[in-house]
């Protein structure tokens, strides 16, 4: 594909100094990441990686991006709202699969007391990401295609609100200045704080605080910082705190109150509890009693059951739609026209038609299990293997087949701290970020607030930045 930038990519000379001057601006507006070697620490830091130049995207895409967003937010707040739905969707997933099988029973038993008690619980807060990429179709027009929704700690908000100054730059040194002024303003980090903060208000209690789960190593500290800042900038105060440290200082009052150190906490906002290795016993009891609380979490466990593979396969189903947003046909349509095929793996006959059709043709097919945070997924010979193993088993409910997304390739400039620039054939993955917010019954908010462009090297063919495959980059509009 052409790119604007094509002879620019040539020119090695002017790259090497092109990424120079790029770097340090990267560094001066706050693109940062703590580093491999010292995760804990931020005495040493260096920049997050980015590309060198915008990647030209569609602007038909990205609005339609954009359009659909407030229905996926919706939608993500139908399923969680629907325990049937829910456990009808899950009923085979979590006999096979122990992580999803976890935060089920945790989702039951927050349930069952709810109920009982007349749960206090009114405040839900959805802070995702839907992800997507471009499919090139037969005309040779892209289409807009979702990969995945993320429903708890979807990231780099933070730091796509600093990229657009860093492209600016590069092209203003150029002299590109029509293109530079191009690059659209992005701020998903005052959007997410607007919805924490939102939350934070209809609970109700002046001195109450936002509690933020984090992890003790948490190399990507700046993204959540520029949330910290935008809500403390609003005299709202957040506290960072580990599940191990809410398994030692956490409790509830007796109307189920949650207090940490003393101190009340309004909001639980997650950036970590989305994979196995982050729970220990201790950490799942943590977990348990957040959601025992009455404080706002983002997310509760429904919204996060609702971010699965499994749950997304089944939405594609005929009447899903029709059957959680009823009274809504246009919304529908939006949401279908940007599925790509998703199959289940169920014992019985779909699941082995779908596991015939991807060993006849295994490069048009992508092997998922329930699990986030990237370099999880199987393509290729590996997905071929693990089809074959998993065929004659039970285990299979815990995997989704998904139609494998092919974008064209373009070329870009990859920086990454401690490597060379890079000329490469790219792919990029656009990101809508939504905030929404409800009281009982009422919608209150929904918006989308922004959104992340990362791309990487076609050779990858599962990851995103923190996995160390994608990075940081920004949409050019065309
Ligand atoms: P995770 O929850 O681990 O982020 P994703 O579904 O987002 O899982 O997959 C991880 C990465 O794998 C994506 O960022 C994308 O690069 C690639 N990928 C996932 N699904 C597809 C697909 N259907 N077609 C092509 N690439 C895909
Ligand atoms: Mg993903």
């Amino acid at each position: 594909m052409a790119t604007n930038w094509g002879s620019l990519l040539q020119d090695k000379q002017q790259l090497e100094e092109l990424a120079r001057q790029a770097v340090d601006r990267a560094l001066a507006e706050g693109v940062l990441l703590r580093t491999s070697q010292e995760p804990t620490s931020s005495e040493v830091v260096s920049y997050a990686p980015f590309t060198l130049f915008p990647s030209l995207v569609p602007s038909a895409l990205l609005e339609q991006a954009y359009a659909v967003q407030m229905d996926f937010n919706l939608l993500v707040d139908a399923v969680s709202q629907n325990a049937a739905f829910l456990e009808q969707t899950l009923s085979s997933t979590i006999k096979q699969d122990d992580f999803t099988a976890r935060l089920f029973d945790i989702h039951k038993q927050v349930l069952k007391e709810g109920i009982a008690q007349f749960s206090p619980q009114t405040v839900f807060l959805g802070l995702n990401r839907s992800d997507y990429m471009f499919q090139r179709s037969a005309d040779g027009s892209p289409a807009l295609k979702q990969i995945e929704i993320n429903t708890i700690s979807a990231s780099f908000g933070g730091l796509a609100s600093r990229t657009p100054a860093v492209h600016r730059h590069v092209l203003s040194v150029l002299s590109k200045t029509k293109e530079a002024g191009k690059i659209l303003s992005n701020n998903p980090s005052k959007g997410l704080a607007l919805g924490i903060a939102k939350a934070w208000e209809l609970y109700g209690s002046p001195n109450a605080l936002v509690l933020l789960i984090a992890q003790e190593k948490e190399r990507n500290i700046f993204d959540q910082r520029a949330i910290e800042n935008e809500l403390l900038a609003r005299n709202i105060h957040v506290i960072r705190r580990t599940f191990e440290d809410i398994s030692e200082k956490g409790s509830l009052d007796q109307d189920r109150r949650l207090f940490v150190d003393g101190q009340e906490i309004a909001v639980v906002y997650f950036r970590d509890g989305y994979m196995p290795r982050q729970y220990s016993l201790q950490n799942w009891e943590a977990r348990l009693l957040l959601e025992r609380s009455h404080a706002a979490k983002c997310p509760d466990i429904a919204t996060q059951l609702a971010g699965t593979k499994k749950v997304q396969q089944e939405l594609s189903r005929p009447g899903m739609l029709e059957m959680l947003l009823p009274g809504q046909p246009e919304a529908v349509a939006r949401l279908r026209a940007t599925f790509a095929g998703l199959y289940s793996l169920d014992v019985g006959e779909e699941g082995d038609q779908a596991i015939a059709e991807a060993l006849a043709a295994p490069s048009r097919f992508v092997l998922k299990p329930q699990r986030e945070g990237g370099g999880n997924n199987l393509y290729g010979e590996e997905m071929v293997q693990a089809l074959k193993q998993l065929k004659d088993s039970e285990e299979r409910a815990s995997y989704i087949l998904m139609e494998k997304i092919e974008p064209e390739p373009f070329e870009n400039c990859l920086l990454r701290p401690g490597s060379p620039a890079r000329v490469v054939q790219c792919i990029s993955e656009l990101g809508i970020f939504g905030v929404y917010v409800r009281q009982e019954k009422t919608l209150v908010m929904n918006k989308h607030v922004g959104h992340l462009l990362r791309t990487k090297a076609i050779e990858h063919a599962d990851g995103g930045v923190a996995a160390g495959v994608a990075v940081l980059d920004n949409p050019y509009p065309v």
